[in-house]
């Protein structure tokens, strides 16, 4: 596959439910989302590779007061999620009710999907970003 992975591509994968990352030809390390280096060894060397989009929540947080811009969306839960390819990424978790949220959740299977966030008075326009729910 191709070595350069722009975000822009990356973008247009997420819309397809389609996760791509970077696995280092150094150390094997898989890096996503896309980093300009490998992000264990610093290589350069960097091949694109697309990812299961499966994995485990390792930790989350609920957002109860929401950035500015974002009020109608709290509360929100945001999990950090330990890829079958061994990177870790963040994304909104959803298919819970925030307020449930328990440590239980706590390497519980999630499959990734997206939503298209437009864009706001702080962001560079439209992106698209992860979003996770449990696999059943
Ligand atoms: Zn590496």
């Amino acid at each position: 596959m191709e070595q350069v992975l722009s975000f822009q591509k990356y973008n247009s994968a997420l819309k397809k439910n389609r996760l791509l990352g970077l696995s280092c030809k150094e150390c094997g390390t898989v890096t996503c989302p896309p980093k300009m280096v490998c992000q264990e060894c610093a290589g350069v060397d960097l091949e694109v590779v697309e990812l299961s989009g499966m994995g485990k929540i390792v930790t989350f947080t609920t957002t109860y007061v929401a950035a500015e811009g974002k009020e109608a969306e709290a509360p929100y839960t945001i999990a950090m999620i330990e890829l079958d390819e061994g990177a870790w990424i963040a994304g909104n978790l959803i298919d819970i009710d925030p307020s449930e949220a328990t440590m239980d959740l706590i390497g519980k299977r999630v499959k990734i999907g997206h939503k298209v966030f437009p864009g706001d008075r702080f962001s560079g326009g439209e992106s698209t970003r992860p979003l996770f729910s449990f696999v059943k």
